[in-house]
């Protein structure tokens, strides 16, 4: 995806000034608000999520457009996970791509900080695939940007699609992946304004209607849990560890841990034990028995959310009423930008350092400039680790070949 076209309005002060303004003008577009090439404002349903939460990080995210500088893409278990499932999404081998990921990280990073990691980002997307091996949802497109005119023009509404699936009876459904360490309450992105931003763009959106779907009927939270799929451990005396319970692993990794360390073999499609001890075959199979029927959907959970015409449009009448907000707020004296302490948790906010130097010295600038880049993309979230974009072309082509098979 192209970034907006770059136009800096006008240069705005970390703080202190106070630029004269008449009373009642619009001021939002100032700073660097990502704009396109013939000027329409860029909005993300994030910008106005994060909007909502918390007024200074817009302030600083968009209206200054800065970033953390970062020396590498930060190698976490959501991005990691999040690109094999991008590729399993678009019918690539996600376990060659795992291996690429885990040799550019360990090139990157301490070996031993690689190896949990790639063991785990593998357990899940492993898990995962069977888990799901019996879905009726076929992935159509993956990592779509979607844009749709909003305020009769001026703005433009820009997400980009997770994945887009097809189920059996034809269904189209919007996806978005998402890992945890706890799976959250089905209601906890009921209101969040992410599904039917999305729900809404599509219905004008050209790169949807590209690919040839009907509107879709609803969107799906694909959850993940983290932190909750083990590899088994052998004893000194060389029996399976007893601390793993079936709860904490699942029926391929352990598997799959069977035949690395030469437990079971695989002769003609068939799964054979070759464990000689009686008491610890007899605990094996069990094991595997109980790993076969156990319930997955704490680690692996799909939320499927359906709208009423009614439910949607009182959904667009929310998200257009912050959307606006987000657009006529003064920006111009940066020392009247609200602080919402309760979304100042640092795992949240990027913009801690700033909002303290600003606060307590009047200025954040060397901060600014030491740790910080500039993007005009608000879609860019690590500006100086650009990410190569799934093509318009490829999606459609995978659409088409779906469209074939039926
Ligand atoms: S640190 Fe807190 S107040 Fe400052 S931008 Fe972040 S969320 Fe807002």
């Amino acid at each position: 995806m192209a970034p907006g076209h770059q136009v800096t309005i006008k240069k705005m002060p970390s703080t202190g000034a106070k630029p004269k303004a008449k009373p009642g003008a619009w001021h939002g577009a100032r700073g660097t608000w990502p704009t396109t090439a013939d000027g329409q404002l860029i909005i993300t349903q994030s910008m106005v999520s994060s909007f909502v939460e918390c007024p200074r990080e817009t302030y600083y995210s968009i209206i200054l457009g800065l970033r953390p500088r970062l020396e590498s893409k930060p190698l976490t278990r959501g991005t990691w996970i999040h690109s094999l499932l991008e590729e399993r999404g678009k019918g690539g081998d996600w376990r060659a791509l795992h291996q690429q990921l885990t040799e550019k990280a360990e090139n990157e990073t301490f070996e031993e900080e690689t190896a949990g990691l790639a063991r785990e980002c593998y357990n899940i997307v492993l898990s995962y695939d069977w888990v799901h091996r019996n879905e009726t949802l076929t992935p159509i497109a993956v990592e779509l940007t979607v844009e749709r005119p909003m305020f009769r023009g001026k703005v433009l509404y820009r997400g980009r699609i997770d994945i887009i699936w097809q189920d059996a009876n034809g269904d189209v459904w919007l996806g978005d992946h998402k890992t945890h360490a706890s799976l959250p309450d089905w209601r906890y992105r009921e209101l969040a304004f992410q599904h039917y931003s999305y729900l809404w763009a599509v219905a004008q959106a050209p790169g949807y209607k590209a690919l040839g779907l009907p509107q879709p009927k609803g969107f799906i939270y694909d959850y993940c849990r983290t932190s909750a799929i083990h590899t088994p451990t052998l004893t000194t005396k060389g029996k399976i560890s007893r601390v793993l319970k079936p709860s904490g692993t699942t029926l391929p990794v352990f598997r799959e841990w069977l035949i690395e360390n030469h437990m079971m073999s695989v002769v003609r499609g068939r799964d054979l034990l070759a464990i000689e001890d009686p008491a610890e075959r007899a605990y094996v199979e069990e094991f595997l028995v109980t790993l076969k029927h156990r319930d997955y959907t704490t680690e692996f959970r799909r939320d499927r959310l359906v709208f009423s015409p009614e439910q949607a449009e009182r959904q667009r009448k929310s998200f257009v009423t912050s959307a606006r907000r987000l657009l006529t707020y003064k920006w111009d004296d940066p020392d009247c930008v609200e602080r919402n302490l309760h979304a100042c948790s640092g795992f949240m906010c990027n913009y801690k350092d700033l909002t303290v130097a600003d606060l307590m010295h009047g200025t954040s600038e060397i901060e600014q400039r030491t740790r910080y880049v500039t993007t005009r993309d608000p879609l860019s979230y690590y500006p100086n680790q650009e990410k190569q974009n799934k093509s318009m072309a490829s999606n459609i082509a995978q659409a088409k070949k779906v469209r074939n098979k039926k």
